[in-house]
């Protein structure tokens, strides 16, 4: 018999009325701060016989030890056990503490695997709340959301800047090894694809295809998490697209994808591609990392980033590039996408691919260092790729001083084909 959980025990409100709520500086007791700190969030599967169901272990400091200020560094792994539990749920799960968390008032989350940040309140800790709850509402959430799978849970938080470096070395190992899992599959390998609407909130006409090589726009659902999504809830916002009727492969038409995007937009798109920019390109809701747009001079890609605040040479801010495509339309020549899908072989594959990219904030540029080099290796036969887009630090407002530096570099979309816009 499973017992549905219904009340949390912690001394706060908890709605998801809460979960836009800012916490201040000003008004934090503490934080959790995984930009300079080693921190993490872990969910992961463990024999049933290793869990005591409802144990909640802090290690270290409890809140009211800490100065008040402090940033500090904090882990928490969730240990689940079930019989029809799998591993590939982990991840679902962990995508799902950030609005666990965010429904606590007066606390604030945000992030994922060991680049969290978390500020607690003072009038929250004035009430008693201290980091044990945390564990409370992870409990209560996991065991009530996923009680198809779970069976037991146990959640174990520390507060020791040593052992969470050891702690996170380990982390990363599994997110690496969840990485790989998925590297090694290509849209080719797999049977079928998948739908994601849960943005249909906001962006009611709004539908991700999701697939091994293009992660949804938010970055936060890959293939592998929308199989997950899919079979942990039948009827829910993941959907199987079958792909047995391609229309044309190179810009990835499928019938198959074009009914379902019919069918979960409620009529408002007729055709996507998952491979073009230009033909029936993939709509935007609010929420995509990245947004690339076309750079006619150059005829490449600028890409900027939500982080980057600054200027593109395409005259435009990532807001200002941003309205041009949210909203769940299409606007051919401007697409929001996952940080990832940039060094994906399926990137605008239709216009010649990732060797478009002839702009990206540095920031960016240096997280996908390797897999931008990698990749254009593989694709064009080119040697450090990376260093051959241009970033702020090159060029900013002016396409003119683009073009001057993708000629001294010998940048690769040089030699490709103008734009079929
Ligand atoms: Fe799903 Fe796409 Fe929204 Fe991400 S952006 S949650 S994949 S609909
Ligand atoms: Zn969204």
């Amino acid at each position: 018999i499973k017992i549905k959980i219904t009340t949390i025990d912690i001394p706060v409100s908890f709605a998801s009325a809460f979960e836009g709520e800012i916490i201040r500086k000003g008004d934090m007791q503490v934080e959790v701060d995984g930009s300079r700190k080693d921190c993490f969030e872990l969910v992961t599967t463990r024999d049933a016989a290793e869990i005591e169901d409802h144990k909640i272990t802090v290690d270290g400091p409890e809140l009211d030890e800490i100065p008040v200020g402090s940033k500090i560094s904090l882990s928490y792994i969730v240990e689940v056990a079930g019989k029809n539990m799998q591993s590939d749920f982990e991840s679902v799960m962990e995508r799902k503490i950030h609005s666990f968390l965010n429904c606590i008032e007066g606390v604030m989350h945000t992030g994922q695997r060991d680049m969290i940040r978390i500020r607690v309140s003072k009038a929250d800790f004035e009430a008693g709340f201290r980091f044990r709850h945390i564990g409370e509402v992870l409990y209560a959430k996991i065991k009530s959301e996923f009680d198809t799978v779970v069976d037991k849970c146990q959640v174990k938080i520390v507060v020791d800047e040593a052992k969470n470096k050891e702690l996170r070395a380990m982390a990363n190992e599994v997110f690496n090894r969840r990485d790989d899992r998925l590297r090694s599959m290509t849209d080719e390998s797999v049977p079928v694809f998948y739908t994601c609407i849960m943005c249909q909130a906001f962006s009611p006409s709004h539908v991700c295809i999701v697939t091994p090589e293009r992660l949804g726009l938010c970055g936060a659902v890959s293939w592998l998490d929308a199989k997950a999504t899919n079979e942990l809830d039948p009827q829910g916002p993941c959907q199987v697209v079958p792909k047995e009727h391609c229309i044309d492969e190179r810009l990835g038409r499928y019938e198959d994808v074009d009914e379902a995007v019919q069918k979960y937009s409620h009529g408002a798109l007729e055709h996507v591609t998952l491979y073009s920019l230009f033909q029936d390109p993939m709509t935007s809701c609010g929420c995509f990392e990245c947004i690339c747009g076309v750079e006619p001079v150059s005829m490449g890609v600028v890409i900027t980033m939500r982080e980057y605040a600054g200027m593109t040479p395409l005259g435009m801010t990532f807001s200002e590039m941003a309205s041009m495509t949210g909203g769940g339309v299409q606007t051919p020549g401007f697409m929001g996408h996952g940080k990832h899908f940039i060094a994906s072989k399926k990137f605008i594959a239709a216009e010649g691919g990732l060797g478009r990219i002839v702009w990206l904030p540095k920031e960016l540029k240096e997280q996908m260092r390797d897999k931008l080099n990698e990749a254009a290796k593989e694709l064009y036969d080119v040697d450090n790729f990376a260093d051959m887009i241009a970033d702020e630090t090159i060029c900013t407002e002016d396409p003119e001083e683009l073009l001057n530096y993708l000629t001294e570099v010998g940048h690769p979309v040089l030699s490709m084909e103008p734009f079929d816009m």
